[in-house]
């Protein structure tokens, strides 16, 4: 199953541009056999996703994107937001409690941009990321970072021996599927696709 495990839509995610009915007709036009809706510090209802899933036909699943001191974690498994501003730490306790997993979103976006010189990070400096202990995965495949930026979390990641995913971190229509993660096994809801992430039973497609 394709999946694209990185949508915010509005008005859940203030900062996007695309309604949930148009997230949805953008994930049909790119073949997708899922998406996710990871807003951020915000879930949906099962019977919001439910009902989206049933008027398109294709798999919703429902995640978040929470902000903590330590970036962007993508949650998968929790029914409800964290309260307020959470360190990695904090954040890994919920997400233990609940058999969820967690994601280090974009973990290198902006370096180049803010000067930090990714060329001259060695994977090794990476390492010291506190909030690398606290997910069970990186995204190495995001639709918004550089090329750059991605390949750098992609050798991290095989540093510490996290997962890999992708996800388009799609805020418009045109960027729905650009990453995609698909997926041997058939994913019916949030657990399975957990299972799955974890079997690291997947490969990563970058679409555009
Ligand atoms: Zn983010
Ligand atoms: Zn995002």
């Amino acid at each position: 199953m394709r999946i694209d495990l990185h949508c915010h839509t509005s008005p859940m995610s203030s900062c996007s541009e695309m309604t949930p009915d148009e997230m949805m007709m953008s994930a049909i036009d790119a073949k997708l056999d899922g998406i996710c809706l990871t807003e951020h510090n915000r879930v949906w209802t099962p019977e919001q996703a439910d009902s989206l899933s049933q008027k398109y036909g294709i798999a919703v699943l429902r995640g978040i994107e929470v902000t903590t001191t330590g970036g962007d974690i993508l949650v998968f498994g929790i029914d409800t937001a964290p309260e307020g501003l959470l360190t990695p730490q904090q954040l890994k306790q919920i997400v233990d409690a609940n058999d969820a997993i967690a994601i280090a979103a974009h973990p290198f976006r902006g370096f180049l941009l803010f000067g930090f010189g990714i060329l001259q990070m060695n994977v090794n400096d990476a390492f010291e990321n506190p909030t690398f202990s606290q997910v069970h995965a990186l995204e190495i495949c995001n639709g918004k970072v550089t090329d750059e930026e991605n390949d750098f979390a992609r050798q991290v990641a095989d540093a510490l021996g996290l997962i890999k995913i992708g996800g388009s971190d799609a805020h418009s229509r045109e960027a729905v599927g650009t990453c995609v993660t698909n997926f041997e096994a058939e994913i019916k809801n949030e657990r399975d696709l957990i299972t799955a992430i974890m079997n690291r039973s997947f490969s990563l497609e970058r679409c555009k």
